[in-house]
């Protein structure tokens, strides 16, 4: 009998195990393959944590939140996962409404993101063409390596004393008068628990269809690049960076001599079992179409590696964080749309607070699944 037993090792299960193990809780954590493979969203080597939210001031304050965890992590496991390197926006035309918005919204919290000029931006960033204005956060932000941090919290959750099970693929929540008394692997093994987290990423509606708010799986695409100079796309000269209205995204070289570039919009639905890291022509000629619009000194470089990602995306794009309907014993963090590594230390200490305490000194009133999504084309 354990305290807690978590599905899924991503970010969110593994920081969930993380807190747990470490309040000196007995913990299952059970993952079909192991921690950040290549299918999980939480695979690859970077992503980016920015604290503008359109607006969205209760976002921003659990960025601000996530960080401070994210550094003591850091500071504890004597790693360097998170590079405060400040982020930078720009957009291709005057008064885009979301870059305004959240420019507005860094200002009304007490940041002071530095508007910049197109001139601002050819002399400072000389890497952008065809831009209009932007604005760059300075020494706040920046972006996180991935997979390795997911892996050292599934590994500080064992250190700890936490059972983390790969290979261990969950077929059954098993249920008896409103609660789930076990869960079932495909291996035949079961896992009892006092409390079940399900943090399941793309393949939660596999194990909970009934959700009343719909997690669906998309693509999305990216692309790593080694620059003919890479010494020019280097932090500091250059940030984690979004052309936001083109969608478009990416980060300093930070792997294999490699920029990462990538495309935010929310792409077709995309099962999560399916190969993907096979081609993608016309995804590759989009990359080049920007490249060439908007970092020239790109346009040829040669693609080191391409990969086909899955966002879990939610009809409103906000998480899901919550009890699950009927079962009293089992929580779900799921939906994270597309934005959601960057709180994944933070929602794993509001689950670990959740399953223990029953409660969180956060406000989940937009996460839960009562409410009534209306559906956005674009997440926050
Ligand atoms: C291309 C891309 C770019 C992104 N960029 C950013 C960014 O810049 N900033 C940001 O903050 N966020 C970003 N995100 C979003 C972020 O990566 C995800 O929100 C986050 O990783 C989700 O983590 P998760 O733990 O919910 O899911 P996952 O990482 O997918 O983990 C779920 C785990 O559950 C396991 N599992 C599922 N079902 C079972 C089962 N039945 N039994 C056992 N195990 C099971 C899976 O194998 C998997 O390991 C991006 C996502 C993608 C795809």
């Amino acid at each position: 009998m354990y305290d807690v037993v978590i599905v899924g090792a991503g970010v969110m299960g593994s920081a969930t195990a993380y807190w747990l193990s470490r309040a000196g809780k007995r913990v299952a954590l059970l993952e079909q393959f192991r921690p950040a493979h290549v299918q999980a969203s939480s695979a690859d080597e970077s992503r980016t944590i920015r604290y503008q939210y359109r607006g969205q001031a209760a976002y921003t304050r659990m960025v601000a939140g996530a960080v401070e965890l994210w550094k003591e992590f850091d500071r504890r496991s004597g790693t360097n996962y998170y590079r405060e390197t400040g982020t930078l926006t720009l957009q291709t035309r005057p008064d885009f409404e979301p870059l305004r918005d959240g420019y507005q919204g860094l200002c009304d919290l007490g940041y002071e993101p530095r508007w910049l000029k197109a001139q601002d931006i050819r002399r400072e960033f000389p890497q952008f063409a065809n831009v209009d204005s932007g604005y760059i956060m300075e020494g706040v932000g920046g972006y996180i390596a991935a997979g390795p941090a997911t892996r050292a919290l599934a590994d500080a959750a064992a250190e700890q004393g936490a059972d983390v099970c790969t290979g261990a693929e969950v077929v059954a929540l098993n249920e008896s008068g409103g609660r789930v008394t076990s869960v079932a692997t495909s291996d035949g093994r079961t896992f009892e628990g006092e409390v079940v987290v399900v943090t399941a990423g793309p393949w939660t509606a596999r194990l909970l269809p009934e959700l009343p708010v719909r997690v669906q799986p998309t693509a999305a695409r990216l692309h790593y690049l080694r620059p003919a100079d890479p010494a020019a796309y280097e932090s500091p000269r250059l940030t984690p960076f979004s052309v936001m209205d083109t969608q478009f995204y990416g980060f300093p070289v930070h792997w294999r001599g490699c920029v990462k570039v990538a495309d935010d919009m929310i792409g077709e639905p995309f099962e999560p079992d399916r190969d993907r890291e096979h081609e993608d022509p016309v995804a590759l000629a989009k990359l080049r179409d920007f490249l060439g619009r908007h970092m020239p000194g790109l346009r040829h470089a040669e693609v080191i590696y391409s990969k086909t990602c899955t966002y879990s995306m939610t009809p409103d794009s906000d998480f899901i964080i919550d009890r699950v309907p009927n079962l009293d014993n089992a929580l779900v963090a799921a939906g994270f749309s597309g934005h959601g590594f960057k709180f994944g230390i933070l929602i794993g200490q509001i689950m670990a607070d959740l399953a223990t305490r029953g409660a969180t000194q956060w406000d989940l009133g937009r996460f839960r699944l009562d409410r009534d999504p209306s559906a956005v084309s674009q997440h926050w």
